[in-house]
């Protein structure tokens, strides 16, 4: 990427590019401690610290995916009743992007914005998420992006357990199509419910996880919707791409 459009685009991010005279080349990425180490699978404990408490998830019937390709499961997905969201959403948001990507971004539910439009993570938020995707050389044409539910809460409430449960099996079928080499999630919510616990973020960002039987990195950084309440926070924010960059170049072997 032209450094002049990658340094437009930190600019967007908020970060201050800081250069000290013995720096590496600009392709060099120095890991935070956490990705040297033996990574935790995810819905494993971090090892130094207590076992979180698993949410307990109610008992719900989930609806049976059987999609075998992008389009059937499309389908059966803007058809879903199987939680009390489809009686107040506008549309299902099923996600977008390029369906041979590498990169798998997950959020947490459509908000208003995206009700009306059927796509995530557009307006403000959207354009945030664009430019720190384009900060580390990821035109938003080139990934996938789903959220963990394909239906707007109310109000933007928190997703409750059992609409999790009953939408997951879709986020799982895309999954499973898209085959991702890396999947970041933003922002609490999701990385709570692919990770199974309730850990706060905190805990969760700066660290490599992973995901699913196919052990697919996972890493976690904050909501753009959340760093445009809380801009002090975008450099934090900035470190998790810069690692999720570097674990990408590690999985997919161009490092
Ligand atoms: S949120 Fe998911 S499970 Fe609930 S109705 Fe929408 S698609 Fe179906």
């Amino acid at each position: 990427m032209d450094s002049n459009v990658r340094n437009a685009y930190l600019e967007a991010l908020g970060i201050d590019r800081w250069v000290p005279r013995d720096a590496p080349p600009e392709s060099a990425v120095v890991l935070p401690e956490s990705a040297r180490t033996n990574a935790p699978r995810a819905r494993a404990p971090v090892a130094d610290t207590p076992a979180p408490k698993l949410p307990v998830a109610p008992v719900v019937r989930a609806p049976v995916v059987a999609a075998g390709d992008w389009g059937a499961l499309r389908e059966q997905v803007a058809a879903c009743t199987a939680c009390e969201l489809c009686k107040t959403r506008t549309q299902t948001v099923f996600g977008v992007g390029n369906t041979r990507a590498d990169w798998l971004v997950i959020g947490e539910a459509p908000g208003a914005e995206e009700d009306r439009q059927g796509e995530p993570f557009v307006g403000r938020a959207g354009q945030l998420l664009n430019a720190m995707l384009l900060a580390i050389g990821l035109p938003r044409e080139t990934v996938f992006i789903a959220n963990i539910l394909k239906c707007r809460p109310p109000g933007n409430r928190d997703p409750k357990p059992e609409e999790v449960s009953r939408c997951l099996p879709y986020l799982s079928a895309q999954i499973a199509l898209l085959k991702p080499k890396i999947m970041l999630a933003v922002g609490r919510i999701a990385a709570q419910n692919l990770l199974a616990t309730d850990a706060p973020l905190a805990r969760l960002r700066g660290k490599l996880h992973h995901f699913g039987e196919a052990n697919t990195p996972l890493v976690i950084t904050y909501h753009p919707a959340y760093l445009l309440r809380t801009p002090s926070d975008k450099r934090k924010a900035w470190e998790d791409l810069k690692f999720a960059r570097a674990t990408y170049a590690r999985a997919a072997g161009t490092n």
